[in-house]
């Protein structure tokens, strides 16, 4: 890989002071002064020696092992300059609280604006902005009751949805989201790719006219290609993916061209790849560690999610402050394995799956190794040769020992989390075991 990116200026400045301060000042991090090997070597030597942050280890030194000197966390909260905010642990189980503090969160924003022509074009601050997600992770939960608009609206936001399950939708709220976008007119429309697609799914049933807001981005779940291809049947707006987490804030961002820029200016990313035979050296795991936020130290913090990053380390839009990404391979959480023991990523899984005609819907689970039981919904009439068309596919990629069984479904449902989870093993894989070390 050409190492083309320029940071920065501040880049290696931000590196190195979050650095100094989070060994030598923060308990969370007390342990891993063992491994610095001290100042006299580069900050980029310095990091590489360092370990993962991990859920776990916020959770055991939430909050003070994270809050530096100078800054007073009860003071915070009363004060209400910090707030809490919960992860819905994305499908690995561990919930984790961490420190909100708005003003990091908002310019951390406002930096990846500047990454993609349209977002650089249309995000103001104060655009009117339609959220499309699950109430469970964003906005205000009404699983038994239909909200008004007006109770739906904070600030620049609507929230289209109120409900936990999307499988619950009714044709009613599903019209009223299509009138509702009618009415507001947002200038962008956030959502999650599988909760959009399925509105798509009715309003292409319906040959409803939908209003076409300026641009739609793609947050909290991985936009897998069918959800895409239903969308696109309904939106012709530009439509791009945002990509961060509670902990991290804005790391990447999908530009005009296609390619995902690191947000450089509000967070710091460093790339470990997997071992050539699952993926590497493009692809690997990404760790994170924010910038700029006085009340929580975030040092190579762990998202969970599987990058692969562009060959050629160069774009199209001329952008090169930070490493250049060609796609989120999605979590590492839902990649699954190969008969002969090779990692798959949720991205190839899905790339061989939006070749079957008439897929809407799937979720493919591994109870034990070479075993695939694919949940898949659609609504092509022959589900025989459907199955056996999925079946072909799947044993193309899991190797032709692979024991394949296929349950159809009339629909599928998100996980606990609010999420979907589009495949996943029942057993536990450690990453340690994929990473390439050398
Ligand atoms: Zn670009």
């Amino acid at each position: 890989m050409n190492q083309n990116h320029q940071f920065p200026p501040e880049y290696f400045k931000n590196s190195q002071d979050i650095l100094e301060t989070s060994l030598g000042q923060l308990g969370a991090y007390q342990s891993w002064r063992a491994y610095d090997p001290g100042a006299k070597h580069n900050v980029d030597e310095r990091y590489a020696a360092l370990p993962a942050l991990t859920k776990r280890d916020i959770r055991e030194h939430f909050p003070q092992g994270f809050v530096p000197p100078g800054h007073d966390y009860q003071k915070g909260l009363d004060s209400g300059e910090i707030q809490l905010a919960s992860t819905s642990g994305s499908s690995d189980a561990i919930r984790v609280t961490n420190i909100w503090y708005q003003p990091w969160w908002d310019a951390a924003e406002r930096a990846s604006w500047k990454l993609n022509s349209h977002t650089a074009r249309l995000a103001t601050g104060n655009h009117p902005e339609a959220i499309l997600v699950n109430a469970r992770n964003v906005g205000i939960i009404s699983d038994d009751v239909d909200l008004p608009f007006e109770k739906r609206r904070l600030d620049r936001f609507l929230y289209l949805n109120e409900k936990t399950n999307p499988t619950a939708w009714s044709p009613e709220l599903m019209n009223r989201m299509i009138h509702e976008l009618d009415v507001f007119k947002p200038v962008i429309l956030e959502a999650n790719a599988s909760f959009l697609a399925k509105l798509c799914r009715y309003a292409a049933a319906k040959k409803v006219k939908v209003y076409q807001p300026g641009l739609i981005v793609f947050t909290y779940e991985f936009p897998s290609r069918i959800f895409y291809r239903q969308i696109r049947r309904v939106f012709t707006s530009p439509a791009i993916s945002s990509y961060g987490s509670t902990e991290t804030g804005y790391v990447f961002m999908e530009c005009e061209a296609g390619k995902l820029h690191q947000n450089s200016e509000a967070c710091r990313v460093d790339f470990q790849p997997f071992k050539p035979e699952h993926g590497g050296p493009l692809i690997g795991r990404i760790l994170v560690t924010t910038f700029n936020n006085p009340w929580y130290y975030m040092l190579r913090f762990d998202v969970g999610d599987i990058v692969r990053l562009d060959e050629t380390q160069q774009c199209a839009c001329g952008r090169n402050s930070g490493l250049i990404a060609s796609s989120i391979e999605g979590r590492f959480i839902n990649a699954t394995l190969t008969c002969d023991g090779r990692l798959i990523t949720l991205r190839a899984l899905d790339d061989v799956m939006s070749t079957l005609e008439g897929l809407e819907e799937y979720r493919l689970e591994q109870p034990s190794p070479c075993v695939c039981v694919l949940h898949m919904a659609g609504q092509r009439r022959d589900k025989s040769a459907f199955g056996k068309e999925a079946a072909a596919i799947l044993r193309k990629v899991y190797g032709k020992k692979a024991d394949i069984s296929i349950v159809h479904e009339e629909f599928l449902a998100p996980e606990d989390s609010g999420k979907y989870s589009l495949a996943k093993t029942l057993f536990p894989l450690n990453i340690k075991d994929y990473l390439d070390t050398n």
